[in-house]
């Protein structure tokens, strides 16, 4: 029996990250996952590294915060798997001229005369250039965090908490992670009310020199280091989410079999809206389901058992405040989690909250925590 301080189970970005923050500090850490590394979302992912532009709020502060830190860490980490050229927004629907002017972010504002200058392949467009965006290749990333951790392929239907250990046939720790994605928790968490968000991303080899990272709807990237240029991503929500299980990988799920090619189209009629891309050839395909929150909000935090802390504190549902020690949590069971559209900016930042926050005792902020979603829940 090998024993481990943790074992992670999920190793997308929230399982790789959290599970090399720890390594770091000198934890011994077992990272399970029933695929392999970057099997599910992650391997799926754009993976576009973008400011949050807009008037300043909770959230888009927190997105830039993780963007800013993320950067750094993986240029750090593995400068070769990061393309950091920066990203032109394209004003639409969602994101007006006005959204992208007023904020707090410095940006240049590009002309089309000015972009037409930069390449006679851009569109008819004009834009907002961020310094502080890049793209990365998600496996790479996910290899390279995993390199000291031992990694096991094994599908988990269950945990047993025995005499202080949870032990997984031959390994055991005292500490669990839950780093799942999209997939049914391993411990039932009700007020983590994950919905599933589809989508599809391709990668296309292409002779066009793209300066850097568009975005609009979609988003397009500056050619990287393996040749290969991406464009991501379809957003569909699966309204049947309560009845499917959302296995690891898309290419198990009909519903994507059926609409693959009209995504795949989409996807390249948008991106020469943009820019003209030529010799095109679609070289790979990727499908996943981003795990997201209503409040679009990372989840990270003890896990605590709903059941047990609403009957113990029955008044908690009237609006009694009753302090974080006295819930009832799984034992010594963390979830990190609903990392939405955006899991790798937001992985590494994840994985030093939560990792200070098991070693050090530093508070996670309230709008990331586990409790704020279970009083939420429990007051409603
Ligand atoms: C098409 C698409 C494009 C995206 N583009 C971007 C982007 O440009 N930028 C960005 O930052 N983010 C992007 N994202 C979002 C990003 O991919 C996700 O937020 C991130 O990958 C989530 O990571 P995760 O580790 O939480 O989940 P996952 O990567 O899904 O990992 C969870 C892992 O847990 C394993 N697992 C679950 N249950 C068990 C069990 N019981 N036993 C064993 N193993 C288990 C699964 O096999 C899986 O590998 C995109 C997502 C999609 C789908």
């Amino acid at each position: 029996m090998k024993t481990y301080d943790f074992i992670i189970i999920g190793a997308g970005s929230a399982g790789c990250n959290i599970s090399y923050a720890l390594q770091k500090s000198a934890k011994k850490i077992a990272v399970i996952d029933r695929k392999g590394i970057a099997r599910g979302a992650s391997g799926a992912a754009g993976a576009f590294l973008s400011p949050l532009p807009g008037k300043e709020n909770l959230y888009n502060n927190f997105v830039n915060s993780a963007l800013e830190f993320s950067i750094d860490f993986y240029e750090k980490l593995i400068p070769e798997a990061v393309n950091k050229k920066g990203v032109l927004r394209v004003p639409n629907d969602n994101f007006e001229l006005n959204k992208l002017k007023d904020n707090a972010l410095s940006y240049g504002y590009y002309d089309n005369k000015k972009l037409q200058d930069i390449s006679k392949n851009f569109k008819e467009i004009d834009g907002y250039y961020y310094e502080n965006a890049a793209v990365i290749n998600p496996l790479t990333v996910c290899t390279k965090l995993l390199e000291n951790c031992d990694l096991y392929i094994k599908d988990i239907k269950k945990l047993t908490f025995e005499d202080g250990f949870y032990n997984i046939d031959d390994i055991r720790a005292k500490n669990i992670i839950l780093a799942q994605g999209g997939s049914s928790s391993l411990v039932k968490v009700p007020y983590m009310a994950i919905t599933h968000v589809f989508g599809l991303k391709i990668d296309v080899k292409t002779t066009t020199k793209i300066p850097f990272n568009i975005h609009k709807s979609i988003s397009v990237s500056t050619n990287k280091n393996d040749g290969t240029v991406a464009i991501g991503a379809t957003q569909i929500r699966h309204f049947a989410t309560n009845e499917i299980e959302c296995y690891t990988t898309c290419d198990e799920c009909g519903f994507y079999v059926d609409s693959e090619k009209d995504q795949i189209d989409s996807l390249l009629t948008q991106a020469n809206e943009l820019i003209k891309l030529e010799n095109l050839e679609v070289v790979k395909i990727f499908k996943g389901a981003r795990a997201t929150i209503k409040s679009f909000f990372p989840v990270i935090g003890k896990a605590i058992d709903y059941k047990s802390s609403v009957e113990k504190h029955p008044s908690i549902k009237n609006g009694t405040k009753i302090p974080f020690d006295a819930l009832e949590y799984y034992p010594n069971i963390h979830v990190i989690n609903a990392l939405g559209s955006r899991g790798f900016v937001f992985g590494p930042y994840l994985a030093k909250i939560l990792s200070e926050n098991l070693l050090n005792d530093v508070e996670i902020p309230k709008e990331i925590s586990t409790q704020k979603l279970f009083y939420k829940m429990a007051r409603k």
